[in-house]
């Protein structure tokens, strides 16, 4: 296996958004060919309530996913179609926003006043963003993890790891989701399709994510991948945490405004149309 050179490293920043949730971007609506096809990723791991009650009230999606993972707490959420529930700790939530969904996402804490959790954004190709709105929702007891060599283990939300494939299906950009916990001085290497992207976040402890280079990178670091087989991953000393998501590009043309993502602006500006004239929602 060729394993991939990391191409960029970079750490998430602080931002605010929704009604004042104070969260930190890892990518998003910066250059979106670098992270193809998938768009955002936010971490809103949080230990003061203050910063994140406020939460995301009531707004519109249309033309991408959004799918949520949470750590700590829980997210409550309720949308236009009826839906309503809660994501709870271990829990993932993939929503298919297609052609229209308006939706609030509301963070609680913990006992303890946290909160923890990712959202990331994937893009829809052009032939699927005036798809049905859909929702794939999973509890922790439903993902199965992958035993590995050394103790490694891959919580497997999409895709495929060492036999073990996660619930979340019928995605279009064929992507993977794990959550990958290591133990110091342990080796993890997982096949990538050739052509498709592959990204991690650390969440936890330092790995080497380059085959050739020994740096370590820890919390809070994005590493993007170049192109090849795989990808392989080394811890040292300490543990390792991190989220790895993999995905087929689109190569499509990407007009972004806000929470809506279409391919042109004039694909843009009739959803805002809509929206002004109560004709956002298709049903
Ligand atoms: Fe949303």
């Amino acid at each position: 296996m060729c394993a991939r050179r990391i191409r960029t490293v970079s750490k998430s920043t602080p931002t605010m958004e929704g009604a004042g949730v104070h969260l930190r971007r890892a990518f998003g609506f910066h250059n979106t060919e670098e992270t193809d096809p998938f768009l955002l990723l936010d971490d809103f791991r949080n230990d003061r309530p203050e910063h994140f009650i406020q939460g995301f009230p009531w707004h519109p999606h249309r033309g991408l996913e959004t799918i949520t993972y949470m750590l700590e707490g829980s997210v409550e959420h309720a949308d236009s179609i009826g839906n309503a529930g809660a994501i709870h700790p271990g829990g993932v939530q993939w929503m298919t926003a297609g052609r229209g969904i308006v939706h609030q996402e509301m963070p609680k804490p913990d006992k303890a006043g946290r909160m923890g959790g990712f959202q990331l954004w994937a893009n829809l190709p052009a032939d699927s963003k005036m798809m049905p709105p859909r929702y794939q929702e999973f509890a922790d007891a439903e993902i199965p993890v992958a035993e590995l060599e050394n103790g490694v283990t891959a919580k497997v939300v999409c895709g495929e790891i060492g036999g073990v494939s996660g619930p979340v299906e019928n995605v279009v950009i064929a992507p993977g989701y794990y959550d990958v916990s290591m133990p110091a001085g342990t080796t993890f290497a997982h096949a990538v399709p050739r052509g498709h992207s592959a990204l991690a976040y650390v969440i936890a402890g330092a790995a080497r994510f380059d085959p050739e280079d020994d740096s370590l990178y820890g919390n809070y670091s994005l590493v993007l991948w170049e192109d090849g087989d795989g990808i392989s991953v080394r811890t040292a000393e300490s543990p390792a945490r991190f989220l790895l998501v993999t995905g087929h590009p689109l190569g499509e043309p990407v007009a972004w405004h806000g929470p809506i993502v279409m391919n042109t602006d004039e694909e843009l500006r009739t959803a805002f149309a809509e929206l002004q004239a109560g004709t956002f929602l298709k049903g």
